[in-house]
C-alpha cells in the first residue's frame, strides 16, 4: 500500500487525501487540521519552506505554533478547518483513517471509575510478546496510513515497549502519548523530547483530592508505590512537560461531579500555559455501565457548559488555548488496536468492543473498515466539529 503520510521540514505531518484536501498533524500542539483543497498545495510548500507567502494569517497562527510562531501569539480556530468553516461547502470522507488508538499495554496503575478501555485491559496474556509483536502491530497500523497514532492503554508508560514503538513509528506518522502521568519520569521526558512527541495527560479536577475520588488506584498497584495522589501526579507530569517545552494536552472527563467547575478549571490551565484542552463527556462502556449511569447526570448540563466554555475560549483565552469538546461521539467513530494487535471499534447497536474484521482481526481489509467505521463521526471527532 502507498505510504502517503509525510513529515515536512517544519516537523508537521501531512497527508494529501484525494477530494478531501490536506490533513495536518502538529507534534508541537497535538492538533489535527484540515486544509481546503484550494489551499493545500501552497500550505504544503510553506510547511517545507516557511518563507512562502500565505493567503491568510490564520495558517501561521494555528499551524505555525511552536515552530514559526511563539505559543503566546497563536490562535487555534474551532472547528479545525482552515480557512474558516464557511469556506467549506461539504466535508468529504477521507480515504484512510485520520487517527488510530493503539493500546500498547493493558496495564495501568489506576482504575478510574469511568474507564472506557477496561474491557481491553489487565488481561496479561494479551500483552504483546516482545519487540517482534510490537513491530508487527506497528506495520499493520501503518498500512492504513493514519495521519497520527495515539499510544495509549492502560498506561503506555507501563509498557516496556514504549520506546521501541515510538522508534518504529517516528517519521512515518504523527505520535501522541496518552497517560495519567502517575509513573512519569525524567526518562520518559527525555524520550518524548527526543522524538518531539505530543502528550495528553488526564486530569479532571483542579483539586487533587477530588481527582483521586474518580481516578482511583487499581487494587493491584502496590501500596508502597502510591507515593502521591493521582491528581498531584498528573499535575507534576504536566508541569514537567510544560517546563521542558513539550506539547501537552490536558484531557478531562466531564461528569456531573465537575461539569459546573469546568470554566474555572480551564482558566487555571490557561494561566499555567496549557495550549490545548480536550474535554469528553463521560461515555458508556460494557464494564463500567453502572458507573456511567451514576456519573452522567443531566445530559443538558453539558451543552450548557459547552456554551460557557466556548465563550471563555473566545474572550478569556483569546483562542490561544485550543479547546476540543466531545459532547457526543458515536462509538464507532474510533479505531482501537488492542495489546494483542487486533483492530476493534465499538458497535453502535450494543455496548462493547467489536472486531472490525473477524476474518483478519490483526489486518482489517478496507472493505471491513468501510463497513464498521462511522467515517463521518470519525472526521467530526478529529476535526473538532461538535454535532
Ligand atoms: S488512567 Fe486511563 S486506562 Fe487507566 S484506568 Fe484510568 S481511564 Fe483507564
Amino acid at each position: 500500500m502507498d505510504k502517503i503520510v509525510r513529515k515536512t521540514k517544519s516537523g508537521i505531518y501531512i497527508r494529501e487525501d484525494a477530494g478531501f484536501g490536506l490533513i495536518t498533524f502538529s507534534p508541537y500542539t497535538g492538533l489535527i487540521y484540515a486544509i481546503h483543497p484550494s489551499q493545500s498545495s501552497l500550505v504544503t510548500k510553506w510547511l517545507d519552506n516557511s518563507n512562502i507567502q500565505l493567503p491568510s494569517d490564520i495558517y501561521k497562527l494555528s499551524l505555525g505554533a511552536g515552530w514559526a510562531l511563539r505559543f503566546e501569539d497563536s490562535k487555534f480556530p474551532y472547528p479545525h478547518l482552515l480557512p474558516e468553516e464557511e469556506f467549506w461547502s461539504n466535508i468529504p470522507r477521507p480515504r484512510y483513517p485520520i487517527l488510530i488508538n493503539w493500546l500498547i499495554t493493558g496495564k495501568c496503575p489506576l482504575a478510574c471509575l469511568y474507564c472506557y478501555a477496561e474491557d481491553m485491559m489487565r488481561q496479561m496474556d494479551r500483552e504483546p510478546k516482545g519487540e517482534s509483536a510490537i513491530k508487527r502491530i506497528a506495520e499493520s497500523i501503518l498500512e492504513l496510513n493514519p495521519l497520527a497514532v495515539v499510544l495509549t492503554g492502560g498506561d503506555p508508560l507501563f509498557s516496556p515497549h514504549l520506546a521501541y514503538a515510538i522508534q518504529i513509528l517516528d517519521g512515518k506518522t504523527g505520535i501522541i502519548v496518552d497517560t495519567n502521568g502517575y509513573t512519569f519520569s525524567q526518562e520518559h521526558l527525555n524520550l518524548l523530547k527526543k522524538h518531539n512527541i505530543a502528550v495528553r495527560i488526564s486530569l479532571d479536577f483542579e483539586r487533587p483530592k477530588q481527582n483521586q475520588a474518580v481516578r482511583k488506584f487499581d487494587k493491584e498497584h502496590p501500596i508502597l508505590a502510591r507515593v502521591k495522589s493521582t491528581g498531584r501526579a498528573a499535575l507534576d507530569a504536566l508541569c514537567l512537560c510544560l517546563d521542558a517545552g513539550i506539547a501537552v494536552t490536558v484531557q478531562t472527563v466531564a461528569t456531573k461531579l465537575n461539569v459546573n467547575d469546568l470554566v474555572s478549571f480551564g482558566d487555571k490551565l490557561y494561566r499555567m500555559g496549557v495550549t490545548s484542552w480536550r474535554i469528553f463527556v463521560v461515555s458508556d462502556s460494557k464494564v463500567r455501565h453502572e458507573e456511567y449511569l451514576r456519573l452522567l447526570g443531566n445530559p443538558k448540563s453539558y451543552s450548557y457548559m459547552w456554551e460557557k466554555i466556548y465563550k471563555a475560549y473566545i474572550s478569556n483565552w483569546q483562542q490561544s488555548m485550543a479547546v476540543q469538546f466531545i459532547l457526543h461521539s458515536p462509538p464507532n467513530a474510533v479505531i482501537l488496536v488492542g495489546p494483542d494487535g487486533k483492530f476493534y471499534n465499538e458497535s453502535i447497536t450494543r455496548t462493547g468492543k467489536t472486531l472490525i474484521d473477524e476474518l483478519n482481526p490483526t489486518k482489517p481489509s478496507s472493505r471491513a473498515l468501510d463497513n464498521w467505521l462511522g467515517w463521518e463521526s470519525h472526521v467530526k471527532r478529529y476535526l473538532n466539529m461538535i454535532d
